[in-house]
């Protein structure tokens, strides 16, 4: 009878360790996966920005650029009006 008190209190104490040593490697690795699910965020939201926002190329120095400040001149895609006036001025003399 006193065996038996004994393994249960045994018992006891190996799953109050276990379930302690759970929570802890658990919330480890909830700390992991939270920091991990922050990293893909950013990087899923950069990305969506990135798709979001598409980009040409000045026809005349060839940088990429946002479509939102294209300035079209001809049928062609520049990067500032600057480089409009100098490629249009350029092609016409
Ligand atoms: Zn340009």
């Amino acid at each position: 009878m006193r065996l038996l008190m004994w393994l249960i209190l045994a018992a006891l104490v190996y799953f109050a360790v276990k379930k302690n040593l759970r929570a802890r490697s658990n919330k480890m690795r909830s700390e992991q996966t939270a920091s991990n699910d922050w990293a893909d965020a950013s990087s899923t939201y950069s990305a969506n920005r990135k798709e979001s926002e598409a980009m040409l190329s000045c026809a005349h120095c060839q940088v990429y650029f946002p479509a939102s400040e294209v300035v079209v001149r001809h049928q062609k895609n520049f990067c500032c009006i600057e480089h409009a006036d100098q490629a249009s001025g350029s092609s016409s003399s």
